[in-house]
C-alpha cells in the first residue's frame, strides 16, 4: 500500500537518550560514553562503528540492559529500561534480546545442537535443528573444535535468535573469520533482518555496506 504524502515512521527498538558511562579505576576516571543519544530503527540493520576502545562493547552492554549507564535513560520497546525490576530485566535478556558475542563464543564440551539449544527454557530439539539447518550448519552433532569457525559462527547466530528475540546485539560478528565466511556470515545476517531487529557493533568499516543506519563512534562520543 501506498499513502503518497505520508512518512510512516516505525517506532525504534530501542532509544539511547543522553547516555553517559564512566569507569572509575583506581585513581583514574575512564569516560567510556559521552552523551550518547541514538534511536535505532526497528527490523533493520543499524551498525556502530569505531575503533578498538571507542565504547562499542561498552554500548552493547548499555543497549543489552547488561550494564547501567552513570546516566541518561535506555528505552526498549518504547518501554523505559533504564532502572528495569530484576525479574523484568531477565525476562528480556532471556526473551526479547539475543546476544552474538565476540570471538569464539560457543561452548567447547557442548556440541554445536546442544550450543544453540542451551539458552531454551523448553528444550525444543526440532526448532533446533530447523534453525540450524535454514542456517546451513550440517554437523550439528561436532564438537565446535572439529568444525570450521563459519560453521561456529553459524550455530552461535543460530543461538542468538532462537529464543526468537526482538533485537539482536552483535559484537564484532566477522572478526575472527576469513573474508569469504565473513561475506557468508553477513548474508544469513541480511536474511533475518524481515525478522529481527539487529545492531551490529564493530570496528570494520567496510561491513557497512550490509547495514541500513551507520553511526560512528569515537572516544566515546558519535562523531
Ligand atoms: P570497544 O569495544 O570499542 O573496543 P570498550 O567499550 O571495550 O570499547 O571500551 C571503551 C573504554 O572503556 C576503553 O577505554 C576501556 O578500557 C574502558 N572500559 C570498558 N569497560 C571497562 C570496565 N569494566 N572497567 C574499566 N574500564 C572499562
Ligand atoms: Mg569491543
Amino acid at each position: 500500500m501506498v499513502l503518497r504524502g505520508f512518512l510512516i515512521l516505525s517506532k525504534p527498538i530501542l532509544q539511547l537518550k543522553e547516555v553517559n558511562k564512566t569507569y572509575i579505576n583506581e585513581n583514574e576516571t575512564i569516560i567510556a560514553l559521552n552523551n550518547i543519544s541514538i534511536d535505532f530503527p526497528s527490523k533493520k540493520i543499524s551498525m556502530v562503528v569505531g575503533p578498538s576502545g571507542s565504547g562499542k562493547s561498552t554500548l552493547l552492554r548499555i543497549a543489552g540492559l547488561l550494564e547501567k549507564c552513570s546516566s541518561g535513560s535506555v528505552i526498549f520497546d518504547g518501554k523505559d529500561q533504564t532502572n528495569p525490576d530484576p525479574q523484568d530485566r531477565l525476562y528480556l535478556i532471556r526473551n526479547k534480546i539475543g546476544f552474538l558475542p565476540p570471538y569464539k563464543n560457543l561452548f567447547d564440551y557442548l556440541t554445536l545442537l546442544e550450543n544453540v539449544m542451551l539458552p531454551m527454557t523448553i528444550k525444543d530439539l526440532e526448532l533446533t535443528m530447523e534453525t540450524l539447518k535454514k542456517m546451513g550448519v550440517k554437523n550439528i552433532n561436532s564438537y565446535p573444535e572439529y568444525v570450521s569457525l563459519e560453521d561456529q559462527q553459524k550455530a552461535a547466530l543460530a543461538r542468538s535468535i532462537i529464543n526468537k528475540p526482538q533485537m539482536i546485539l552483535m559484537d564484532e560478528p566477522t572478526s575472527i573469520l576469513s573474508k569469504s565466511s565473513s561475506i557468508k556470515i553477513m548474508e544469513l545476517i541480511q536474511s533475518l533482518k524481515e525478522s529481527y531487529s539487529i545492531i551490529i557493533f564493530t570496528d570494520n568499516v567496510q561491513l557497512t555496506k550490509y547495514s541500513d543506519e551507520v553511526f560512528k563512534l569515537n572516544n566515546g562520543e558519535l562523531v
